[in-house]
């Protein structure tokens, strides 16, 4: 990469950097001296002159260089917390939590006091935050409630280059408040050079370049395409492991599920070359590991061993771990797309693009020069990879986001200021939605419905279904049902050898095919009851940091419910009445069986599958309503539960006709299908 850097001058400079940071005596000194040792820190006077003179700022730097931990520390120093709060944003959860952790130790202080972070479910902070990190997302909701941000003095909109649907919608909003609010500073921040078109975004605002330090990579492509990446990295570790100098190890995976079986096989593979090799340390990172255990992956190496990071795209900007060398990079991530359409939301294992790549190999060169795998060939590098990842406005449903915006008061959006507008086809979707959900009126207007929809952080479906649940009378169950789909589907774990025991023990709360979400509420209703206890979690296989997020997320939707006047009421015996406010929600979601035993979605007619995790999928139920439809091998619907037909045209006459809904339950099928919940 970078040809013609002096290594050995470069080498000398980075071990003078970690002598003078281990000289300082106390561990806070130490932290003290990394910060001045950051390429950030030269610039540090600079900076703040350019943004006393100008409002909006692009700030543009590599990652690791310490846009993220040290500006909001400069500006806090500066005296601008005096003013308000020093906001920052960031597309992830992990990074606003880690980072917010790592800045409240070199303050000094304890997370959520001087510096804390708020993400989705929970606030970490209080009355004496000066330095808040948020999640996008929660940065969006607190405009809800304060639309001009007037509790803040900066709010830096970081990792811009991730362009997530919440920070293309904030680029809209916070241009908008910097025109009637002279005061606040606005920082736009991100990691790649490409800053010009943030630039043009906010009226020529001007890019402050942050160099970094940067050591050549080699990058090393496979010869053949693989068959199978995961057993390809895996290889390649214990390929550095036996052969290459020290230096830490950064593989990128898709998703926890391939993190934790690249965990297994390097266990398992190490675990027979016994004493011949160093110590192999693993650490995985992704969003829904317990935080303790994220915590690991920044703990340094011990002499004679080597850290493997396994990671999701979490790694690729937002979270610098120090010690990288090698870095593996399959090639792929997760991500969404929808089809306006269709109304299918997938979230789907995807080649990376180039920029991304570039970035992953970036990782191997910080503090010395390093080596990036490449697990595909360079004639894929070259001809298969995109330029740029698509932002995710033009690829995601914008129900929850038209919502909001609608209630911060723009009417036209087809005219919104977007840094690139979504498709038009998803904005009439996510209107069309809303209006069948009663969350819009005909002049496409926000009705008393959709006001107290967008006070839930929920899909706009859920956020009906909550509301709904108010008059069912049965509210307290649906709370419940809906923090147990807030917490994905982490809550059953089934251990290869405890296999049989554990499906029976799932099995167990699906009794009487009561329907996936009716099970929901059997495993958190059997959580409580005893006791929240470990021991019942470990005999049921069920997740128990799961369960806690569950009981946390309930807890903030009853608060909301309380704020919106649902009344919570419990009627625990009537099934119908718990799926029937379920269907409040999810009409929109409904599928029913074909004679081929495939189902076929009754609105947008796609042909779809029970996923085979569900409790429903031996039932197959004539009519069914799902949480969410999943593309993998297959189109399939996630969070299966029967209804009774006839309940969509009570619940949404508007959008279901008796006729229609007639004509179809009509239809003959074969013998021994669909006997279940028929009409
Ligand atoms: P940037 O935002 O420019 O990518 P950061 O401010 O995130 O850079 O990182 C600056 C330095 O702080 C890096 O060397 C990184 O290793 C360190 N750092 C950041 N977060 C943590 C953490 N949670 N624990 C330990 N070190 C961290
Ligand atoms: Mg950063």
């Amino acid at each position: 990469m970078a040809g013609d850097v002096d290594l050995d001058a470069e080498a000398e400079e980075e071990r003078k950097r970690q002598e003078r940071i281990s000289e300082a005596e106390t561990e806070f000194e130490k932290l003290q001296a990394g910060r001045r040792e950051l390429p950030m820190f030269k610039y540090r006077e600079e900076l703040l002159e350019a943004i006393a003179a100008h409002q909006i700022i692009v700030i543009v730097g590599e990652t690791g260089s310490g846009k993220t931990t040290q500006i909001p520390q400069y500006l806090h120093e500066a005296g601008y917390s005096k003013a308000g709060k020093i906001g920052c944003t960031q597309p992830r959860r992990v990074a606003a939590m880690s980072v917010a952790a790592r800045v409240a130790q070199e303050v000094g202080c304890k997370v959520g006091h001087e510096v804390g972070y708020s993400i989705r479910f929970e606030d970490c902070s209080s009355d004496k935050t000066v330095i808040k990190y948020m999640t996008d997302g929660m940065c969006l909701r607190e405009l809800l409630g304060e639309p001009d941000l007037a509790s803040y003095s900066v709010m830096m909109i970081d990792e811009a280059h991730e362009r997530t649907l919440h920070t293309d919608v904030l680029f809209g909003l916070v241009k908008d408040i910097a025109r009637f609010r002279p005061d606040i500073k606005l920082l736009i921040s991100s990691a790649t050079l490409d800053a010009q078109k943030f630039s043009d975004y906010f009226d020529s605002a001007p890019i402050f370049n942050i160099p970094g330090r940067r050591y050549p990579v080699d990058i090393l492509y496979s010869k053949a395409p693989e068959a199978n990446y995961l057993e390809a990295a895996v290889v390649t570790t214990l390929m550095i492991h036996t052969r290459e100098p020290p230096g830490d190890v950064l593989i990128f995976l898709t998703g926890q599920e391939e993190i934790e079986a690249a965990e297994e096989l390097l266990k398992q593979r190490t675990r027979g070359m016994g004493s011949k090799i160093g110590e192999l340390i693993i650490a995985p990172i992704y969003a829904n590991l317990p935080s303790d255990l994220q915590a690991r992956i920044f703990e340094t190496t011990p002499v004679g061993a080597r850290k493997v990071v396994l990671a999701t795209n979490i790694a690729e900007t937002s979270l610098t771990i120090d010690g990288i060398k090698y870095v593996i990079d399959p090639g792929f991530c997760k991500q969404n797309s929808y089809s306006p359409k269709t109304g299918m939301e997938s979230l789907i294992v995807t080649p990376v693009s180039k920029a991304s790549a570039m970035q992953r190999a970036g990782r191997a060169g910080r503090t010395s020069p390093g080596k990036c795998y490449r697990l595909y060939t360079l004639h894929s590098f070259q001809t298969e990879l995109e330029d740029n990842t698509i932002p995710e406005i033009q690829r995601t449903n914008l129900g929850n986001v038209v919502l909001m915006l609608k209630s911060l008061g723009i009417s036209d959006l087809m005219n919104f200021d977007f840094m690139d507008p979504p498709p038009t086809e998803t904005l009439f979707r996510a209107l069309e939605q809303l209006y069948a959900l009663g969350a819009l009126n005909d002049h496409g207007e926000l009705t008393k419905l959709g006001r107290r929809m967008a006070e839930f952080p929920l899909d706009p479906m859920l956020a009906k279904m909550v509301i709904a649940s108010g008059e069912m009378e049965c509210s307290e169950e649906i709370a419940t049902v809906c923090a147990m789909l807030g917490v994905g589907n982490a809550i059953f774990y089934t251990p290869k050898d405890k296999k049989v025991h554990a499906e029976n023990a799932h099995k167990a709360f699906h009794r009487g095919n009561v329907g996936d979400h009716l099970a929901l509420l059997s495993v958190y209703n059997g959580y409580k009851e005893n006791g929240s206890s470990s021991s019942w979690c470990y005999e049921n296989f069920v997740q128990q940091r799961s369960m806690k997020r569950a009981d946390d997320i309930r807890d903030q939707i009853v608060g909301l419910m309380d704020r919106t006047e649902v009344p919570l009421v419990s009627n625990l015996g009537d099934h119908d009445r718990i799926k029937k406010a379920i269907a409040a929600g999810f009409f929109y979601n409904t599928a029913n069986l074909q004679k081929n035993g495939g189902y076929r979605t009754v609105k947008n007619p796609q042909t779809v599958h029970i996923h085979p995790s569900s409790g429903m999928a031996e039932v197959m139920p004539r009519w069914v309503m799902y949480f969410e439809l999943v593309l993998t091998t297959k189109e399939f619907m996630r969070t299966v539960s029967d209804i009774n037909p006839k309940w969509l045209v009570e619940i949404a006459p508007h959008y279901y006709s008796a006729k229609e809904v007639e004509d179809l339950a009509a239809r003959k099928m074969p013998k021994n299908m669909g006997k279940a919940a028929d009409a």
